[in-house]
């Protein structure tokens, strides 16, 4: 068993992948939920008045945009920039540009069968089902 201190409240808890023990996890998931509530009545808010209005670092804001698991209104500045090309983000880790050409490299890699082997596949399924039917 992997016992661990809270990184925010310092208690022994089992490690499961994340440095903060149920509790404080639990605690942070209704702040975010408490962020979201107020970036819906204040459309326009910046990173730094949310962390003050609801006393949250803006390490942990930013922390929750790059997650994805918070967004602020477009043209707001959160303070992220893209991880490949240092252009500013709304959200993720990388812009937008950025996240399309990485798309095309991993199709790239995952995919280069070239297009007019397209039909092979499906034979493939299909004779398949055929050899169990006959196990
Ligand atoms: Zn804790
Ligand atoms: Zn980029």
């Amino acid at each position: 068993m992997d016992l661990r201190n809270c990184r925010m409240c310092g208690k022994m808890f089992q490690y499961v992948g994340q440095p903060v023990c149920p509790g404080c996890m639990k605690a942070m998931e209704d702040k975010l939920q408490e962020v979201k509530e107020y970036l819906r009545e204040h459309e326009r808010a910046t990173v730094g008045q949310v962390s003050e209005e609801l006393d949250i670092s803006v390490k942990q804001i930013r922390k929750w945009v790059q997650e994805e698991r918070l967004m602020f209104a477009p043209g707001v500045d959160t303070g992220l920039v893209c991880s490949k090309c240092g252009m500013p983000v709304e959200s993720g880790s990388m812009c937008k540009k950025c996240k399309e050409s990485l798309k095309k490299t991993l199709q790239g890699v995952y995919c280069p069968t070239p297009t007019s082997q397209e039909g092979e596949p499906i034979q493939r399924k299909n004779a398949k089902m055929h050899y169990k039917r006959y196990e």
